[in-house]
């Protein structure tokens, strides 16, 4: 048993026995709803995760503050004009332009690759992009950031994205870290297959988009709570999650779901009568959604204390768990195959990646070689379908999968936490550089501007 018996029983039945984060994130979804960093619906989910640990018995809860760009959509009315055009339904993206009033005609420039901008050059000055999410057939799938990067470089008036979700269902998401020069919006997939088919018919399609924004100098904040190490308090394992979420839903299954799954770990390991050896840390990030700020923060101001991070969980929309994603480590190591073993009955198989990837909360701990342990999982249901699109409502969580990704998740934090040697050492810069580029992601780094260590 990697995590002994006594331990194992009271996290099986606080987390599955009597748990209480399902109905405290309906809660979140019904009264708060939407929270896009920076805005006044943030700071209250923000109150409600910090008041929920210290009500569960988190020893320590604080608020790290942040400065951010932030942004919040006020109007968008996108349309194909002409005597056969209609009304899209269409949302503005994440970090738009304040206002931006545009027209022009639409160019399909397939997924949006690099070189599909290069094969349509010449027509993109002053035209309107339209591309779907995807890629093509092996290429790294570019971010929805360095797509409207590449369109404002080829002169087009506007970025015009195609959901991969059917159902009339627009997807928003940042495109911009700081503010975009051209206004840039989700589609229906239905909206998109009909432009794509009358341009293939040899028709000329018009767009115009006219879009409102508010963007402003604000604050977000991490909630960071704090149980204490009995014997190696200096020595930490993290688990977070983000708390801000996009205004068209509820921000349920991205991420209530993961801020639930860490708060109820909370609760679980705060209500154990003893401590692991090393300290655990839950983290509630604030602004993962416009750029990863809160745990890019945290990483930053933190920097001489990386050594002592011993394991860091990450939980975004995470579903129901069936095995271990390390990055950067092919071998999961005695801990984790004994944990799996320990946690079949919960659906943990010995299901071991260690492919890097990027865009979540794990992110830049991960880029400095702190130790990345998370729960694979699959988002069962319609989940997945609704991300970033207005179906993402807490009807669509399973409280089965979230009880179960909690009790895997908080006996694998007290693995972590109280392992008499640490499972896991720190990559250093030539190991973390040999991870990216196996994953292939030192382009899509670059692309981002980060120029950390192992990118020389
Ligand atoms: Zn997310």
């Amino acid at each position: 048993m990697i995590v002994p018996t006594h331990i194992a029983d009271r996290l099986l039945a606080e987390c599955l026995g009597r748990p209480r984060a399902y109905q405290e994130l309906g809660r979140l979804c019904d009264t708060v709803g939407g929270r896009v960093a920076g805005t006044e619906a943030a700071a209250r989910g923000e109150e409600w995760g910090a008041g929920l640990m210290r009500a569960w018995g988190v020893p320590s809860v604080a608020f790290e503050e942040f400065p951010i760009r932030a942004w919040s959509r006020i109007s968008l009315d996108a349309r194909v004009t002409g005597p056969n055009g209609w009304a899209l339904t269409a949302v503005s993206h994440g970090l738009t332009p304040e206002a931006a009033d545009a027209e022009g005609p639409v160019v399909d420039i397939g997924h949006g690759d690099p070189e599909d901008f290069t094969a349509h050059a010449a027509s993109l000055p002053g035209a309107m992009a339209l591309c779907d999410e995807g890629a093509g057939a092996g290429r790294r799938k570019l971010h929805r950031m360095e797509k409207l990067a590449l369109a404002q470089e080829y002169g087009a008036s506007g970025m015009v994205m195609i959901s991969s979700a059917s159902g009339m269902l627009p997807r928003t998401g940042v495109c911009h870290r700081l503010g975009a020069d051209i206004p840039a919006i989700g589609i229906a997939r239905e909206d998109g297959l009909r432009i794509q088919r009358l341009l293939a018919a040899g028709g000329t399609v018009r767009l115009a988009v006219s879009m409102r924004n508010r963007l402003w100098d604000g604050s977000a904040r991490n909630v960071i709570g704090e149980v204490p190490g009995s014997e190696l308090p200096h020595e930490v394992v993290i688990a977070g999650a983000h708390l801000d979420s996009w205004d068209v839903a509820q921000g349920a299954t991205d991420n209530g779901l993961g801020c639930a799954i860490v708060l109820e770990m909370a609760r679980a390991l705060a209500a154990l009568g003893e401590r692991p050896r090393r300290t655990l840390r839950f983290a509630l990030w604030g602004a993962e959604e416009t750029g990863i700020h809160g745990s890019r923060t945290h990483v930053e101001r933190r920097a001489d204390e990386l050594d002592c991070i011993a394991g860091v969980m990450n939980f975004d929309m995470t579903g129901d768990p069936y095995g271990y994603w390390t990055p950067g480590r092919t071998e999961p190591g005695a801990m984790l195959r004994g944990l799996a073993e320990q946690l079949a009955p919960l659906g943990m198989q010995p299901d071991f990646s260690s492919g890097a990837g990027l865009h979540s909360d794990h992110q830049y701990f991960m880029l400095e070689g702190v130790p990345v342990v998370c729960l694979a999982a699959r988002l069962e249901g319609e989940g997945g379908r609704y991300y970033h699109a207005a179906g993402d409502t807490f009807d669509k969580v399973s409280q089965a999968a979230l009880c179960r990704a909690a009790a895997v998740g908080a006996h694998t934090l007290w693995a972590l936490a109280d392992a008499p040697e640490r499972p896991f050492a720190r990559l250093d810069t030539a190991q973390v550089r040999a991870m990216l580029e196996e994953a292939k992601l030192i382009d899509a780094l670059r692309a981002e501007g980060y120029s950390g260590p192992a990118l020389g």
